[in-house]
């Protein structure tokens, strides 16, 4: 590209993300392919309810479901599944939100998920209630938890995340109390699979991002279940010729971002996801290959559902005398170009997703984090 870079411009320092799709660096990057159709889309008016449903019918083949919904990103999604769960169809609840005075208000959530996120749930005037211990729950205290005023079960996927009680048990136990299960799985895919994996299994409602895995638009996201229940979201996004907009509408989505979203998810369901992996594997194995040698480590390759795609992990042994995690990964951050990694996961060892190292940068976060670990 010529002429000035537009970050140099507004002085802003460009990164090399080997954390993932973190929020914090960016998500993710789009495929020109998504580029051009947002262009494409930006020449146009259309009826943007039209377009939302023209996007729903995607996610909703995508995820298998019934239905579906494009979002302004899971954490929205997360809202509209709160909200639709209170409201249903119903305008007079709909139009009151947040304030969800003697409505079936309440959303148990298992104590061993509560995450930085779930506030996006109570956003739509949902009560929390925590289920369970700290890492554990048994299916009574779940069946416990669910009484007159509980409007959905949440449910969380995502890396290191508890599993209390399975997905499966607690689906069962939710329905046996005709309770919907509302599942987070935000970051999920790839692999594909688990896109259409919880409305299988018989989750109500779930979403993911758009701008983690599937590389849409960092603020867009999918939500897909049950008819009645997205319809209930679009409701509360939405409501067409109702005199009060919805809860959801300062998460609006614009149609370059529909558009956009609907290209990613095309695109990544036809991708060869495991020539994706096997290139994965060859830039992680030349990091691995780079710093394995240093004494005192333990440098492998992980491939594990708490990991995304195959990434060299360094743990740090009983004998290593260098620095310590921490300190290596401020010099990385500090580092030009700066290198952010990964902060662990079972402890303190430094894991490095692959998913965002672009072509090339495998050489420069191996050259500098070899140089961390051995002081030059
Ligand atoms: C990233 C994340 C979200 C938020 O997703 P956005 O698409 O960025 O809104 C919600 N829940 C979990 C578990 C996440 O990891």
């Amino acid at each position: 590209m010529s002429g000035p870079d537009i970050y140099d411009r507004l002085g802003v320092t460009k990164v090399i993300n080997a954390r993932s799709w973190v929020t914090n660096l960016g998500g993710s990057i789009m495929r020109p392919e998504v580029f051009a159709a947002m262009e494409e889309a930006g020449q146009h008016f259309v009826d943007m309810d039209e377009l939302m449903r023209a996007g729903g019918k995607v996610v909703a083949r995508a995820c298998a479901a019934e239905a579906g919904m494009i979002t302004a990103g899971a954490a929205a999604g997360n809202l509209l599944m709160a909200a639709a769960a209170i409201t249903g169809t119903d305008m007079a609840k709909v139009e009151r939100l947040p304030n969800t005075n003697g409505m079936k208000n309440e959303l148990a959530i298992f104590k061993a998920q509560r995450n930085s996120y779930d506030r996006t749930f109570e956003t739509a005037g949902a009560a929390l209630v925590e289920v369970g211990m700290p890492k554990a729950a048994a299916g009574y205290q779940l069946e416990a938890a669910i009484g007159e005023k509980t409007a959905g079960v949440v449910y969380v996927l995502a890396p290191f995340m508890e599993r209390p009680l399975s997905l499966e048990e607690t689906i069962e136990i939710a329905h046996s109390r005709q309770t919907p299960v509302l599942v987070d799985a935000s970051a999920e895919v790839p692999p594909v699979d688990n896109l259409t994996r919880p409305v299988r299994i018989g989750a109500d409602m779930v979403t993911f991002s758009g701008g983690k895995g599937i590389c849409g638009p960092q603020n867009s996201g999918l939500l897909a279940g049950r008819a009645d229940l997205i319809e209930a979201a679009y409701l509360n996004y939405l409501p067409l010729g109702a005199p009060r907009s919805g809860i959801a509408r300062p998460a609006k989505v614009s149609k370059e971002t529909i558009v956009g979203l609907i290209t990613a998810i095309e695109l990544f369901l036809e991708t060869d996801h495991q020539a994706v992996w096997e290139v994965w594997r060859r830039q992680g194995q030349h990091i691995v290959d780079r710093v394995r040698a240093v004494p005192g480590l333990r440098v492998v390759i992980e491939e594990s559902e708490n990991r995304q795609g195959p990434q060299p992990v360094v743990y740090f042994e009983f004998d290593w005398k260098g620095p310590s995690p921490a300190e290596v990964r401020e010099m990385l951050a500090e580092g030009d170009p700066p290198v952010f990694v990964g902060s662990g996961g079972y402890g303190d060892e430094i894991n490095i997703p692959i998913v965002n190292v672009r072509p090339g940068e495998e050489q420069i976060i191996a050259d500098h984090l070899l140089a961390a670990l051995t002081g030059n």
